[in-house]
């Protein structure tokens, strides 16, 4: 047997033990580098993937190796980066440890020229299922920009890391020594310096910023729908860089065909090159993105706890951060105790990445089973107590769940006037401050909305 058909075997043998979603994340782009010296070494493509490989895989890839290599007595994982060709990865294992501070002091270097902060790479960001699309998309952008997917537009979720990818791509880019002029800019900054452009009379000046580009970056595209002008100079500004074969980025929340209030001609634009969605992640990758990032800040939190976290956040992954750290901070000051149900409760203010499956419906019926009022009396014009208050908290609920205008929401309970909404919404915000038992209270309301 030579070493691919060993390979094989393990493959087919660990695809019966371990679950789909387990074998798919972790055994893509894996191999035998070499059988020498009893030694068997294993290629992995990423220092987490080693990681993850020594310690939950090791046993059973060895006993399967040793049941076909008699004499073998050791296995190494070695990094050797991604089928991408675009990322020929160091050999020797990059630091993965990387302490907050160092962390903080990235934060701040974002680079003048191009808006691009360095903290984005491709070598911290992981790829599982949910990204493999975009992932790939953008490495084949880097390795041959202006050619292949021109433009590219990346569309997905809050949270689910189309910023930290449009970055990685550019910074990468950015590498290269013939593209000199690289720039990242979100679609609402781009339009603000519009306006003042136009304002300042200096329109030629802004219009040579962008149509001398080599490659254009323009995140949360979404924000142009409804402003004319905006997309008016969007338009010009991506016609003159296609034209010179410049690479045009995009990413949105959407895909261009549900973005509403654009331009027809603007939209086939966005359509034109390639389009590549990023979903949530499933839980074996938000359990590897914990473990990365754990490792990443230094963190030593034990598997139990990532593994909970990654069950309870179950969509974003700017949430899945954000509960790590609470986690990371919490567990420290409590002597690493924390079990699983004090994990529960930190992660309550979390429960928020639910936000997207709810409808007003819902929200109402929940203030109207909770607090056991009817759903007429909501919209009476009666100001009796037990009816104003459940009222305030359902259009604080629907300010804050769903965002909902003022107007309408107002709309919604008898037609009230909007400053009645808006005046409902602070009150309630301003007594969550600090009324613990109102904060229970709404915690159990959306429990029965996203139940
Ligand atoms: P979006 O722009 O889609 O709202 P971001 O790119 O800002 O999301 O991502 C949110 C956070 O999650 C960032 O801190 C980012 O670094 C992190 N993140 C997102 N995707 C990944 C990934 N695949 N691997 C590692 N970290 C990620
Ligand atoms: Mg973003």
């Amino acid at each position: 047997m030579n070493k691919e058909e060993l390979w094989q075997t393990v493959l087919s043998e660990m695809e019966l033990e371990i679950s789909p979603t387990h074998f798919a994340t972790w055994f893509k782009d894996t191999s035998i580098l070499s059988i020498a010296n009893k030694r068997a070494e294993i290629a992995v493509p990423n220092n987490f993937a080693k990681e993850w490989f020594a310690n939950k895989y090791h046993k059973l890839i060895f006993k399967i190796l040793k049941g076909n290599i008699k004499d073998l007595k050791k296995i190494d994982y070695v990094t050797v980066g991604t089928s991408h060709p675009a990322f020929p990865q160091k050999k020797e294992t990059s630091p993965v440890f990387r302490n907050a501070n160092q962390l903080q002091f990235q934060e701040s270097k974002i680079d003048k020229k191009t808006n691009l902060n360095p903290k984005y790479t491709f070598d911290n960001f992981i790829v599982g299922s949910f990204n493999e699309l975009a992932h790939a998309a953008a490495c084949s952008v880097v390795q041959k920009p202006g050619q292949v997917y021109n433009p590219l537009f990346i569309y997905g979720g809050v949270g689910v890391g189309k910023t930290h990818l449009l970055q990685a791509t550019g910074n990468k880019l950015n590498q290269k020594k013939e593209l000199f002029n690289i720039k990242y800019t979100q679609a609402e900054k781009f339009s603000q310096e519009l306006v003042q452009a136009i304002r300042g009379k200096s329109m030629d000046k802004f219009k040579e910023k962008y149509r001398s580009l080599d490659v254009l970056i323009m995140d949360d595209i979404q924000f142009i729908g409804g402003k004319e002008k905006t997309q008016e100079e969007v338009f010009h500004t991506f016609n003159s860089l296609y034209e010179k074969n410049k690479q045009i980025i995009f990413s949105s929340d959407r895909p261009p065909s549900a973005i509403p209030l654009i331009e027809e001609r603007l939209r086939s634009r966005f359509e034109g090159g390639m389009i590549a969605d990023i979903n949530y992640p499933d839980f074996e990758t938000r359990l590897a993105i914990l473990k990365s990032k754990s490792s990443e800040k230094g963190l030593d939190i034990n598997e139990e706890i990532l593994s909970s976290i990654a069950t309870h956040i179950q969509k974003n992954i700017r949430e899945l951060e954000g509960a790590l750290n609470k986690v990371a901070a919490t567990n420290h000051l409590n002597g690493d105790s924390l079990g699983k149900d004090d994990i529960k409760i930190i992660l309550r203010d979390f429960t928020c990445s639910m936000k997207k499956t709810t409808t007003p419906k819902k929200i109402i019926e929940a203030i109207v089973d909770f607090y056991d009022v009817k759903m007429t009396s909501l919209s009476d014009v009666t100001r009796k107590k037990e009816f104003v208050r459940p009222r305030q908290i359902a259009m604080y609920l629907l300010r804050k769940e769903l965002n909902l205008s003022y107007p309408s929401i107002g709309e919604k309970f008898g037609k009230r006037d909007h400053t009645t909404a808006i005046h409902a919404c602070e009150k309630i915000k301003k007594e969550l401050e600090n009324n613990e038992s109102l904060n229970e209270e709404i915690y159990r309301v959306k429990q029965l909305i996203y139940g």
